[in-house]
């Protein structure tokens, strides 16, 4: 495998690294491609570790459109007899008067997208959520901690939960029986760089020399060094530990995550799971909290919920992160603190609760516009920034860099469905899109 130089070279073996390796290959059958990971299988980064929603429920049209074709590509791919582990819940978003407000505009844009969407006021949320407390400025702890009443509730319909193992899964057997080969345990010490015509003296590449990212130095028991004519960067949150050291932007800052299971051990928690009014599934919905971004997805096949929140401010930004993601863990007690705190106002079948498990992973963002970001830069193309929403972007960001390696950024991609999608608009040369609004 290492004496052999690859056309491509994929690093990260995350949902955006398959789906990018899957699409490169299949356009480009003759290319020897190799993805490499320094993990021992598929999405064993944050794509495992993730929450594993998905929607189309954005502010930004780019995003909208981004999503709305990679759910289309899930959903056909489920129907046609694979497994994604694919269950269309809907998301709940719980809204105050002031959200209401302030997201009216992106709420009609939605709409008039045709995103599948429907309103809720709040009577109507009381019949179809009964133990849901929309009135707890009444409560003094809620008043304490500032919490808003609910208004009104915003239902996306064609959203829910995926299996992001499942979906890595697909992509990367798909790239091996094309061909394709990948390296786990293989961890990437750094990007290569060298002129195009090397002069095979020390120092190079020297500032008047062309030259541009010609492969990797992995490390496998010994370091080597694997050429390859382009090297695709999908290696997420630690996507600047390649790229800065060469001086190269990697545009994202990540941000550690906490997710925490709850096992539905009462008789109202096995209750509220269940719940005819929203999907076919008549499972609860996945829930947004007002103001707050806290979070309950309901899994009924295990009997468990997931929590989480948006905890923006005071968690610091992490710019080179450690290789083992067992050094962000889930803290107690910010659950204790936070979330439970919150949740217990509006759900009270949530007190009393504690994890049963909990982990964290880290949000890789664009802090620019929280839109991900396919660039091309001397050799080397780089896909990321996907600010806590890449899976549900995976397969038209995947087709972008397949674009952007065939016919550079200012391609065409043929997002699934057959629409046609400039690639420099999340480039960074001529970038063109809005900052978005609807991050969880
Ligand atoms: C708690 C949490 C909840 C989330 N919830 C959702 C959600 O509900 N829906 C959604 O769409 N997204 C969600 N996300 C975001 C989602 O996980 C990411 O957008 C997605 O996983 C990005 O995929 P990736 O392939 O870029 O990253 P990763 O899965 O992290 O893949 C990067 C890969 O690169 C490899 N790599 C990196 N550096 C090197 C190196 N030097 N050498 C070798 N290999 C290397 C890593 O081993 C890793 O496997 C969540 C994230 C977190 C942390």
């Amino acid at each position: 495998l290492y004496q052999k130089d690859y056309d491509i070279i994929v690093v990260g073996a995350g949902v955006l690294g398959a789906a990018s390796a899957h699409y490169l290959k299949k356009n480009n059958p003759s290319k020897e491609i190799l993805i490499v990971d320094m993990y021992s299988g598929v999405a064993q980064g944050n794509t495992g570790r993730s929450n594993a929603m998905f929607r189309n429920t954005f502010s930004s049209l780019d995003n909208q459109i981004l999503s709305e074709s990679a759910i289309n590509f899930y959903l056909d791919l489920e129907s046609s007899g694979s497994n994604l582990g694919i269950r269309k819940t809907g998301y709940l978003w719980l809204l105050s008067e002031k959200e209401q407000r302030k997201f009216e505009r992106h709420i009609e844009r939605m709409i008039a997208s045709g995103i599948e969407t429907k309103k809720y006021d709040r009577q109507i949320l009381q019949l179809s959520l009964p133990t849901l407390q929309t009135n707890v400025k009444n409560s003094e702890e809620a008043s304490l901690m500032g919490l808003e009443d609910i208004d009104a509730g915003f239902f996306g319909a064609k959203c829910g939960q995926i299996d992001p193992v499942a979906l890595t899964s697909y992509y990367a057997k798909e790239f091996e029986r094309m061909g394709g080969k990948i390296a786990f345990n293989t961890f990437v010490e750094s990007l290569l760089a060298s002129p195009y015509d090397p002069l095979e003296v020390d120092g190079e590449p020297f500032v008047w020399q062309e030259s541009g990212i010609s492969g990797v130095r992995v490390m496998r028991g010994i370091s080597r060094d694997l050429g390859a004519k382009t090297t695709v960067l999908a290696a997420g949150a630690w996507t600047n530990t390649l790229l800065e050291p060469l001086g190269i932007d990697g545009h994202i800052k990540a941000k550690k995550r906490q997710l925490f299971k709850i096992q539905a051990s009462s008789e109202q928690l096995k209750k509220l799971l269940k719940n005819d009014n929203f999907n076919a599934l008549k499972t609860l919905p996945f829930l947004i909290l007002p103001e707050t971004g806290c979070f309950v997805k309901a899994i009924p096949e295990s009997n468990e919920f997931w929590l989480g929140c948006d905890d923006d401010l005071n968690q610091p930004f992490v710019n080179a992160p450690s290789r083992n993601l067992e050094d962000y863990s889930a803290d107690l007690s910010y659950f204790e603190n936070n979330v439970y705190r919150i949740l217990g106002e509006y759900l009270p079948e949530f007190r009393e609760t504690k994890p049963s498990k909990m982990w964290a992973g880290l949000y890789s963002y664009n802090t620019l516009d929280n839109m991900p970001f396919v660039f091309a830069d001397r050799g080397a193309i780089v896909v990321g920034g996907d600010s806590g929403s890449g899976i549900m972007k995976g397969d038209s960001l995947g087709r972008i860099v397949d674009a952007v390696y065939r016919d550079g950024e200012d391609a065409e991609a043929e997002l699934y469905g057959g629409l046609k999608y400039r690639c420099s608009k999340i480039g960074f040369a001529q970038r063109s899109v809005e900052h978005e609004e609807w991050v969880i």
